[in-house]
């Protein structure tokens, strides 16, 4: 066997690099890790965790409001953007060196620089070339940005957190996770804030009724939306940004921010050189077990076209390693049954099929939904409600989908997904007591079919 520096070289440090690298070393493997830019990747850095450190901000403007209900009074709250901006900053630096220190601790060598595949079994760094037996194209995803006239002015996630000043007039342009919560973000931070998408209804994917509710509540808390748009041209006068919307009306803001998707981060790296053609979204083909066209490199995570999401990539990254290197049967990665939340405000929880796509794959299916004032929002008048969904196979009675909106809606639907990852069905959601009184009791209660 040729004398390799290392038995696996991780090409990306993010969420499934480092734990992909970790895990191997942890079993005695010869691991190396190359990294340019985010030591954490996308998740640590600019996406997952300064987003809910964001969002945990956001929310406060609400909280204030709803305390005067419940016989506070407080001095009119002043919000002071630096501030937030730094205290993140701070805590991303302790993760980015905890993330460090892992690695180190588990034997992993760090690799500073950009990785470029020079041949099925070598990458070079700088003026250095390191190979391995196996390499991991762990490099994740990048922002991606449509072509327009003025397109150059906008933001992306990459630079929305440590911008030097607070935008006042703030719009986002897309309807997926990042734009929505950073409509509800920015919102609740109080800016003036517009999000324009180009379709009918934004959250496309997501249960219609769950859409239409939350769009609802987020124009009613007063986000601006400005839909079945596209932005034409954005021009910068003076500070100030005009944003030219496909109907032709112009939007003055301080800040867009493009949150239409994110494709594979493959530039520069090598592919062609190695025989590798990702497709047009920049995302590389592998097989069950994620192997790609070279047998001896592999992929995950963000890169592959999968879930854009880091629990994902995580358990990818333990399904490879396990594959490689234990003697133990090979196991499959189950996609199933993945629940997600989006951190908008109200936030959205949620697990398995929505009700349309329950339609299209079940003969009769029930659905179950309730929407409520939550408790909180008795005193404090906040006009808030919340939404409650259960979608069920009629024939087995097997719960399909579980959607809620509401405070910590994620939190929630954590626990129902081990439900739902167990098969159980209606009937054991009616058999479990209550917890009384909370939100998520509705869900053990909801008795009477809403429609088949
Ligand atoms: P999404 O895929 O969620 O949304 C992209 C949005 O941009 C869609 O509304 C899409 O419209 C629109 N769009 C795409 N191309 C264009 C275009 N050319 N012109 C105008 N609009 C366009 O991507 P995001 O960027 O919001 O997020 C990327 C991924 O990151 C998510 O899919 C998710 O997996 C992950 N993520 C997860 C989070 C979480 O778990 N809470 C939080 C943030 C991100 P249309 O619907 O019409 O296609």
């Amino acid at each position: 066997m040729p004398n390799y520096d290392f038995d696996l070289l991780v090409i990306g440090a993010g969420s499934g690099g480092v734990r992909a690298a970790r895990m191997a070393a942890n079993k005695g493997v010869k691991v190396g890790i190359i990294e340019d830019r985010y030591w954490g990747g996308t998740c640590v850095n600019v996406g997952c965790v300064p987003k809910k450190l964001y969002s945990y901000a956001s929310h406060f403007a609400e909280d204030f409001k709803d305390a005067a209900g419940y016989g506070w009074t407080l001095a009119e709250p002043e919000f002071d953007w630096v501030t937030l901006r730094d205290n993140q900053r701070q805590e991303i630096l302790r993760l980015n060196g905890i993330y460090q220190r892992l690695l180190e601790g588990s034997g992993v060598e760090r690799i500073d620089g950009r990785g470029k595949l020079v041949s099925a079994h070598e990458v070079q760094v700088g003026d250095k070339t390191y190979s391995a037996e196996r390499l991991l194209i762990a490099t994740g995803s990048w922002p991606y940005v449509p072509d327009f006239p003025g397109a150059e002015h906008c933001l992306t996630s990459n630079e929305v957190f440590n911008l030097p000043e607070f935008p006042k007039r703030f719009l986002v342009y897309g309807g997926g996770y990042i734009a929505t919560e950073f409509a509800s973000i920015f919102h609740g931070l109080g800016a003036e804030t517009y999000q324009v998408y180009r379709g009918d209804k934004i959250l496309r994917g997501f249960d219609e009724e769950v859409r239409g509710f939350v769009q609802d509540e987020m124009q009613q808390q007063g986000v601006n939306f400005y839909l079945g748009r596209e932005i034409l041209r954005i021009d910068k006068h003076l500070n100030a940004l005009a944003v030219t919307l496909s109907d032709g009306r112009t939007l003055e803001v301080d800040a867009v921010l493009c949150a239409t998707g994110r494709r594979g981060n493959v530039e520069s790296l090598g592919l062609e050189q190695v025989g590798i053609t990702p497709n047009s979204l920049g995302e590389i083909s592998i097989d069950a077990n994620f192997c790609t066209q070279v047998p001896s490199i592999y992929a995950l995570g963000d890169v592959t076209g999968g879930p854009q999401l880091t629990p994902v990539a995580l358990a990818e990254a333990m399904t490879l390693v396990h594959n490689l290197y234990s003697e133990e049967e090979n196991r499959v990665m189950d996609y199933s049954n993945i629940a997600t939340a989006v951190f908008c405000h109200p936030n959205i929880g949620t697990v398995g099929m929505s009700e349309e796509e329950a339609r299209e794959q079940y003969r009769k299916i029930r659905v179950y939904t309730t929407s409520f004032k939550p408790m909180r929002n008795t005193l404090s008048g906040n006009p808030g409600k919340s939404l409650m969904k259960l979608v069920v196979d009629d024939a087995s009675d097997r719960v399909l989908g579980c959607h809620v909106v509401g405070p910590d809606a994620g939190e929630l639907v954590q626990g129902i997904a081990i439900a739902l990852k167990a098969g159980l069905t209606k009937q054991d959601f009616d058999a479990t007591v209550g917890i009384h009184p909370t939100s998520a009791e509705e869900l053990v209660t909801l008795r009477s079919v809403t429609r088949n």
